[in-house]
Formats: structure tokens, sequence, C-alpha cells
């Protein structure tokens, strides 16, 4: 472990679980062990700081083929395939009593990994987890299919089965390393799928860790599987496995695509959650002190690196100035700290490169004429700090307007009518979430149907619970995750006649 990381975890603390963790050696999780294999390991840097916390071992297609094997003998022959689902419901129970009882613990290496403020981290992301497996824990007895009435001229009983879909092959992003990975677990572990689950590879801790939970938890052998490693090659490989008959993605939009293509060639199931540039739109009558105020959890929450962040806010002209002048004030507000710092808002980026490309993006928004309101510079010398940004007077034709810039960048536009706000909005490739601010009960019922999004929210920005689905249109993706839409993506359905 680097000095200067070291330093951050003496000066805030951090159980002595976290600390046993960080200093064992780490292991990808396959058919119930870590394995130990003389990988070839790679860095895993603290954001907050740039140092080396730790390494991570970098898999193998070989160590891919393992895994869909394995995965594959826990749904067919193995202790898995025994399960039935009220086992399946308490064993998902069990792991998210565990969930919370690590919750500190959890909460720690994740914003160690992600440079998240820790603050957000336990109450948010490892919260998600619990809750999501507690969730789909009680669809686990829940699965029917139904009796069907045909007008077939032979007497038949005909019925449909709901089965699982067979190995899922889940790739996760770095930005909600352990949420988003449970968000793939969950639902398929609830109907009898085995998964295999390859994290980004800036952020493969918190799903380790899991690991050690499943076991304890008394979770089958190979019903969930850990590889950790690069998505070019391991990722790209396991989508593109013919043993794998369900890809479940959360990345970007153009990975999206590769990865989209590659699953088509084995015609498996698939869902992409990809990337958004979602519109609040703020009319005349909006309460503009909360419309400032959710910009905290909207674009500024995580550094902006939310897939459904609020990252471009269109009011009413009428409010404009007063609008720009509140959210500058929020901005202003935000406290930048280390990860574990408790009374940090904001943690660093995920890293240099993250943190060159979103400067690109604010210069590049300098450029074509924007008003920089506040921000647009890097703060710290250590670690990848950027302060929160705003920018005003911008057109929908600017690239900081069009772009997902996965950072925390707010662009701020002027309109004049409800339907000139609903061009605006709908001009984007993306489509996961927009937010409408207003008392006009009336007009939020006109723009649901009207605006082009996965998710609509009216009076707030991005809440949720795993009985809501979530997902986008357009090129934000493919399909749903959570609620009861995400179980039918593990479910195959199969008619059944039997002549009487
Ligand atoms: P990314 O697309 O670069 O990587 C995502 C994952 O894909 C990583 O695990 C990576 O290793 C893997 N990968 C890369 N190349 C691959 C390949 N050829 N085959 C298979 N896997 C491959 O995305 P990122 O930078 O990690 O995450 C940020 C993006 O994720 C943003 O665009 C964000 O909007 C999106 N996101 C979407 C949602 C959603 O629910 N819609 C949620 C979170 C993040």
């Amino acid at each position: 472990m680097d000095a200067n990381v070291h330093a951050l975890i003496e000066h805030y603390g951090v159980t002595a679980n976290t600390m046993r963790f960080l200093d064992q050696p780490k292991r990808m999780f396959i058919n119930g062990q870590f394995i130990d294999r003389n990988h070839e390991l790679a860095n895993v840097e603290d954001p907050s700081t740039g140092g080396c916390i730790t390494q991570v071992p970098l898999g193998t297609t070989q160590d891919v083929d393992e895994a869909v094997a394995a995965a594959h003998h826990a749904m067919t022959e193995g202790e898995w395939s025994t399960f039935t689902p009220r086992d399946r419901e308490q064993v998902l129970r069990r792991i998210a009593e565990l969930i919370r009882e690590n919750a500190q613990t959890l909460a720690e290496i994740e914003s160690l990994d992600s440079g998240k403020a820790i603050s957000g981290c336990k109450n948010v992301d490892i919260n998600v987890g619990a809750n999501t497996f507690e969730y789909f824990a009680g669809w686990a007895t829940k699965i029917q299919g139904a009796t069907r009435q045909t007008s077939f001229p032979v007497e038949c009983t005909t019925y449909t089965r709901k089965e699982p879909v067979g190995v899922v092959g889940a790739i996760v992003p770095w930005n909600w390393p352990f949420a988003m990975a449970v968000w793939k677990l969950a639902a398929p572990l609830a109907v009898g799928c085995a998964v295999v689950l390859k994290p980004a590879e800036l952020t493969s801790l918190s799903m380790l860790y899991l690991m050690e939970l499943c076991v304890k938890a008394g979770l089958p052998k190979g019903a969930i599987n850990i590889i950790t490693g690069k998505g070019s090659t391991i990722g790209n490989h396991l989508v593109s496995h013919p043993g794998v008959s369900k890809v479940s993605f959360t990345g970007s939009t153009p990975v999206g695509k590769t990865v989209g293509a590659a699953a088509i060639q084995n015609v498996s199931h698939m869902t992409l959650e990809l990337g958004g540039k979602s519109p609040m739109i703020a009319f005349e009558d909006a309460d503009i002190d909360a419309v400032a105020a959710s910009t905290l959890n909207s674009v500024y929450f995580n550094a902006g690196q939310v897939c459904s962040a609020g990252s471009r806010l269109y009011v009413h002209r009428s409010r404009y100035e007063e609008g720009i002048e509140k959210v500058k004030a929020v901005a202003q507000s935000i406290k930048l700290a280390p990860c574990l710092d408790p009374s940090g808002t904001m943690g660093p980026v995920i890293s240099a490169s993250q943190r060159n490309s979103i400067m690109g993006f604010i210069e590049k928004g300098k450029a074509e004429g924007a008003r920089l309101v506040t921000g647009g510079n890097i703060v710290e010398e250590r670690g990848y700090f950027i302060e929160p940004t705003l920018f005003a007077d911008c057109t929908n034709d600017m690239t900081i307007v069009q772009e997902e810039i996965f950072g925390p960048v707010l662009v701020m536009i002027p309109f004049d009518t409800e339907e000139e706000a609903l061009t605006l909005a709908n001009d984007s490739i993306f489509g996961l979430a927009a937010s409408i601010w207003t008392q006009d009960i009336s007009r939020a019922h006109r723009l649901i149907p009207k605006l082009q999004a996965g998710s609509v929210w009216v009076n707030i920005h991005d809440p949720g619970d795993p009985s809501m689905p979530f997902g986008g249109i357009k090129q934000s993706g493919i399909g749903n995750d959570l609620g009861p839409e995400q179980l039918e993506h593990f479910l195959e359905t199969k008619g059944v006649w039997i002549k009487v």
C-alpha cells in the first residue's frame, strides 16, 4: 500500500476488517472458491491520493471458461439446482443481512476503491445493495406461469412454465461498483440462474468482499463467480461465450454496442444499461430552491459520475437568472474532500484519465462560448478532484450539451414555451431519465408521455427503489434492471400442451 493511502487510512480510521481485507492477496472467485494461480496483477488506485491501495488479478479467457462451466454445473447438477424457491429466498435474505452487518467495511472498501464520499457510499450504495437482495428474495417464491384456454380442435391442457434462462454473463461499470453489481445478481439468483460477473477493472474490491459474505451466507458454489480484469479481453470473451444465455451489461453506449453485437452472435438474451444526458426542466412555477438543492443529488452526487445525472438544466426565461444564482450557491457550498472524510460531500473523480476527459469538455465548453459561472478547475495536487462546475447560456448544439461528460458539470439553458422545452429536452441521442419541475399537475401529465426517457420524475430527480424498473430508451439502452420487469429478463417461457 502506498504511503499516501496509508496516511489517509491512519487519519480517518477504518475497521479492522477493512484493513484485513486490503492487506490480504486478492483472488478471483470461481466455483465457490478464491482461486490462487499466479495471475498477472494490476494496481488498484485510490482516486483521493492517486496511490496504490492493493492489487487485483488480471483474469484470463481460461478463467472465464472455467467460471461459465461452474455456473452451468451449479444450475444443472450442483447444489444450487436443488435449491427450492424458499431456499433461494432464504439465502438472498441472509446475504442482505450480512451486507447490513458489514456496511461500514463495505462502504470503506468501496469508498477507497472508487473515491466516493464515505457518507453517501454507506447510506446509498451499500444500502441499495441490501435492499435489492431483500426485494428479489421476496420474488423467489412468486414466479408463476399461466393456464390457457385454447380453441385447438383436440382437447388439451395448456399452460406456460417460467424457467431460468441459463448462465448470465454480467458486466458492470466503475461508478456504482457495488450497487450496479447487486442489480445484476439479485434478480437472476432469485429465479435460479447462476451468474459470472466481471466488475470494472478499476473497482473490483467490494465484489470480492461480497463473495466472503456469500460463502458465509451458504450460497452454493458456482451460483456466483467473479472474474476480475480487462473488459477488452475477458469482458469480451464472457459476452461472446456460447455458454452464456443472457448478457446483462451496464456501461457506456459505445462499449454497449460492441457487447450487443457480440451477444447476438450466440442469439443470447441481452439487457444493455447505457449512458445518458438527462434533462431537468424547470417551469415558471417551479420551486427554484428545490431545483437548485436537487443538483446536489442530480448532477454533483458522486462527482457527476452517475448515468442518470440531471446534467442539462432547462429553466424558464422568467426564472433563469435566479436559477443560475441559486445553483451557483449550491455548487459553491459543496465540500470536496478525500473519500474517507465523513464531512465531505464530493470526492474525486475515478482516475487521471477521467479527470483529463472532463477537463477537455470544460475547455470545449469555454471555446464554444458557454458562460462559466463557477468551477472549471482541478483543485488538488494529489488525487483527481475537480470543482463542481456550472455553465450557463449554453445552446443545444454545444458538445457539452450533447455528450455525456460524466463529471461534476452542469449546463443551463433558458426556454420560453412548453413546446420549446420539450423539443430541447428530447434533442439527444440518449433517453435515460428526465425530471419536470412545476406546480401544474396537468402540465406534468401532458409532458410525461412525450418525454423520451426510460424514467420521468416530477419535482424530484433520481429517486430509487428496487420495486421500480430502471432502464433507458434510444441509445441509453435495452431492457430494465429492477422491478418485476427485470425478472422477465432472466426467464424463458415454455408453452406446454398435454392431450387429454
Ligand atoms: P465502460 O463501457 O467503459 O465499461 C463498462 C464495463 O464494460 C467495464 O467493466 C469494462 O471493463 C467492460 N468492457 C469494456 N470493454 C468491453 C468489451 N469489449 N466487452 C465486454 N466488456 C467490456 O463504462 P464505464 O466507463 O465503466 O462506466 C461509465 C458508463 O456507464 C457511462 O456511460 C454511464 O452512463 C454508464 N452507466 C449506465 C448505467 C445505467 O443503468 N444505464 C448505470 C451506470 C453507468
